[in-house]
């Protein structure tokens, strides 16, 4: 019997193509696992998306996951499959106990964050054990394609000669912030071995706006419900929605702009987005603004909303804010209830990859086997990360996919190629 550390056996070489989050735990893995581990990394420094996660805090993982608010055309299934290879609850193990980085919780949000409230540490943290374990960063290394050799792959740089592997894992991420090093390389790769790679869309991106009436409210942030939808999909968040200068953004916007997005790009433009301001209800409101009151509109709304709002509100619905509770018309209660609670936001447009935190679409999860995130139609190739068609919504969960994708991709290119080398070793 034959391992990877006996002093006969070359150990497998395997490249990882980009260091961002996904990749860095690709190489983690790969390089425990004893495999001589190349991280090739285009920009200076790799893991450069990690490092302004979460305003530089990173929020590194959700305290709670809930798997429905993944997105994918994939298979939800496979999806599925691959976030339960490595459960949340090992995952926050892993970090405090393996790589020593202690996690806290943000009590209001549930989101964890390293305790030293510094991303530099999680991606430091990663770094120095794939190295401390023999893994090689190679900095200003851009891949420029793949060919598939007979036993491995030939991996093409820009700026120096190709390299020879035994296997590839794909971590390139997608499209978003492409001064981060994101370019899309991995779905050409994947479009020129022919995968499918479904279509891709910024996500997690803010919404534009024409109507100036909202501008006015820039700065101003509250927690709201918000849902968006089209006649294709729907999708629908409870969180801090913030007015922009150009339109509108916070975690309960960026969650549900990739239904704006989609519905612009495919040419239909019949998304609308819904909010509801406020905790109240129907019932609550109507009771607040009934004729038998004392007080205007506004006097009632700004109870319960910034007075900005509130008057911007009273506009939307057509009701004067000076207005009095008894004057007001059964039309004009209407509209303020639908304008307090299901408030039909005017949008134009989005802000694209520019500012895109992640990328939907991507490699179709039909093309890798779920555990070892290998392709099925190129053995020795993997993919991991962004690149894949998931993403999640605010709060950690696009992490989680990385760090579940890239363990899998770095275990599974490591003992892929352990297996063939005992086969040639028993045979010899
Ligand atoms: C501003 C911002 C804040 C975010 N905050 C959070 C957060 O707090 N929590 C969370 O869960 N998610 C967050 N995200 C999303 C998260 O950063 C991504 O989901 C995650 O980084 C994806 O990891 P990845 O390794 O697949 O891709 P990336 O992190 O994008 O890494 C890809 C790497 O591959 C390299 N590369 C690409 N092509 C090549 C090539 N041809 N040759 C060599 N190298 C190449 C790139 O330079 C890059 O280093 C945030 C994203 C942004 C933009």
């Amino acid at each position: 019997m034959v391992t990877l550390r006996d002093d006969n056996v070359t150990p497998p070489r395997v490249a990882i193509i980009g260091a961002g989050a996904a990749g860095l735990m690709a190489a983690v893995f790969a390089a425990r696992g004893g495999a001589e581990t190349l991280l090739l990394e285009r920009t200076s420094e790799g893991g450069r998306k990690l490092l302004i996660s979460g305003g530089g805090r990173c929020n590194i993982l959700p305290s709670e996951v809930d798997e429905s608010r993944f997105v994918t055309d994939s298979s939800a299934n496979s999806m599925k499959k691959i976030l339960r290879s490595w459960p949340l609850s090992e995952q926050i193990d892993f970090f405090e106990k393996d790589l020593r980085l202690p996690l806290e919780k943000e009590a209001e949000t549930g989101k964890l964050f390293p305790a030293s409230q510094r991303a530099r540490d999680v991606r430091d943290a990663m770094l120095s054990d794939a190295q401390a374990h023999g893994a090689k960063l190679y900095s200003h290394a851009f891949v420029t394609g793949l060919e598939p050799q007979e036993h491995g792959w030939r991996v093409q740089l820009a700026n120096a000669p190709a390299l020879e592997v035994n296997r590839v894992v794909i971590a390139t991420g997608g499209l978003s912030v492409p001064k981060t090093g994101s370019d899309g390389s991995g779905f050409a790769f994947a479009r020129k071995l022919g995968l499918k790679v479904n279509i891709t869309y910024a996500a997690l991106t803010p919404v534009t706006s024409n109507d100036r009436r909202f501008h006015a409210l820039a700065g101003i942030a509250l927690p709201v419900e918000i849902s968006a939808s089209d006649s294709q999909r729907s999708y629908s968040a409870r969180d801090a929605f913030l007015f922009t200068h150009r339109g509108f953004s916070g975690p309960a916007v960026l969650d549900v702009s990739h239904i704006l997005v989609r519905s612009q790009d495919e040419g239909r433009r019949d998304a609308r987005m819904y909010v509801n301001w406020t905790s109240l209800d129907e019932e609550e409101w109507t009771r607040r603004l009934d004729h038998a009151r004392s007080g205007t509109v506004l006097g009632v709304l700004r109870r319960e909303l910034p007075e900005r709002l509130a008057e911007a509100l009273c506009v939307h619905a057509q009701v004067d804010p000076a207005r009095t509770l008894s004057q007001l018309r059964k039309d004009e209660r209407r509209r303020l209830l639908d304008a307090l609670l299901r408030c039909d936001l005017p949008w134009s447009g989005h802000e694209g990859y520019r500012v895109a935190e992640v990328t939907g679409g991507g490699v179709d999860l039909a093309e890798v086997h779920p555990k070892t995130m290998e392709c099925r139609k190129h053995p020795g190739l993997h993919f991991c990360g962004e690149v894949l068609d998931v993403f999640g919504p605010i709060g950690g969960y696009n992490f989680l996919w990385a760090w579940a994708t890239g363990r899998a991709a770095g275990i599974g290119a490591m003992e892929c190629v352990a297996q063939r080398h005992q086969v040639t070793k028993a045979r010899d």
